[in-house]
C-alpha cells in the first residue's frame, strides 16, 4: 500500500457516540496502527438516542458511554472524552468552545479531524442532525484561532496549558471530498467498531451500507475502499518542520472520564 501522511496526535471532535464510527474510524484506526496517538472527544453522550419503554437518559448515557469506549478500544484510539452536553440540544456555544480548547491544549493534536458544518441535508432522504453542525462548527471554532491564541481563554494557563496550533483539519466530507483515504487494511474494524454501538445497530449488521459508501469514496482511485475528507493545512510544511519537537512533546496526558 502506499504510504501516506500519519499524523503523530490525532483527535476528532463529534457530537454522539458512533458518529466517528459512521464516518471516519476507518482511516482513525490506520493512522493508529501506524503510531499515531487518537484522542475520541464527544460533546454528548447520545444519551437521547435509545427509543424503549423504561430507558432513562442516565442509563441511556452509561450505555452509550461504554459501547463508545468499546468501540474505540477496536480502532485503537488511546483516550475517550466525553464532554456530556445536552444531547439533541447541542449548540456551539462559547462555553463549549472552551472546554474544546481546553482538550486541544492538553492533548496536543497535530491534526483535528471534525464534521463539516455546511451540510444541512445529503441527497434526498436526510437532514443532517443539528448536534452534527454544532459539533463541527464549535470545533473549527476552538481549533482556529482560539486554542492558537495564548491570551484568549487565558485563565487555562492555571490549568498548565498553553496556546496549541493545530497543523492541519480533517473535515469529514459527505459529497466535496478532496483528499481520500484508503480503508482497505481496516474496513473490517470500522465495522466491528460500529457493531459495538448494539443500542443503535439492534438486529441490523451495518456491514453492506459501509461496505457501499466506502466503495463509492474509493471510485476511479487506486484502492477499494476509502474515507474523504476536505483538509485544512493550518501551519505550512516548512513552519511545521522547523516547530514540530516543541509543538508535538509537550502533551500531557491526562485521565480517560
Ligand atoms: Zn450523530
Amino acid at each position: 500500500m502506499v504510504p501516506i501522511y500519519v499524523p503523530g496526535r490525532t483527535m476528532a471532535i463529534v457530537a454522539h457516540p458512533d458518529d466517528i464510527e459512521f464516518s471516519c474510524a476507518g482511516t482513525l484506526a490506520r493512522w493508529a496502527r501506524a503510531g499515531s496517538i487518537v484522542s475520541y472527544v464527544l460533546c454528548t453522550s447520545g444519551e437521547v438516542g435509545i427509543d424503549e419503554p423504561g430507558m432513562t437518559l442516565e442509563r441511556a448515557k452509561e450505555i452509550r458511554e461504554e459501547e463508545q469506549k468499546r468501540a474505540a478500544e477496536i480502532t485503537g484510539a488511546k483516550e475517550v472524552v466525553f464532554l456530556r452536553e445536552p444531547d439533541g440540544l447541542l449548540q456551539p456555544t462559547l462555553e463549549l468552545r472552551k472546554k474544546l480548547v481546553r482538550e486541544i491544549r492538553r492533548f496536543r493534536p497535530e491534526v483535528v479531524v471534525s464534521g463539516d458544518p455546511t451540510i444541512v441535508w445529503a441527497g434526498e432522504d436526510y437532514i443532517n442532525h443539528p448536534d452534527h453542525r454544532a459539533a463541527a462548527t464549535v470545533a473549527l471554532e476552538a481549533v482556529f484561532p482560539a486554542a492558537g491564541q495564548p491570551n484568549l481563554f487565558e485563565e487555562l494557563k492555571d490549568e498548565g496549558l498553553s496556546a496549541h496550533k493545530t497543523r492541519k483539519v480533517y473535515v469529514m466530507s459527505w459529497s466535496n471530498a478532496e483528499v481520500f483515504v484508503s480503508i482497505d487494511e481496516t474496513i473490517d474494524l470500522k465495522i466491528e467498531a460500529l457493531r459495538a454501538h448494539k443500542s443503535q445497530m439492534r438486529d441490523w449488521d451495518p456491514e453492506e451500507m459501509i461496505r457501499q459508501w466506502a466503495r463509492e469514496e474509493a471510485k476511479g482511485k487506486e484502492m477499494a475502499y476509502a474515507e474523504g475528507f476536505r483538509v485544512v493545512t493550518l501551519i505550512n510544511n516548512e513552519t511545521w518542520e522547523k516547530n514540530k519537537e516543541t509543538w508535538s512533546n509537550s502533551a500531557k496526558h491526562s485521565q480517560q472520564t
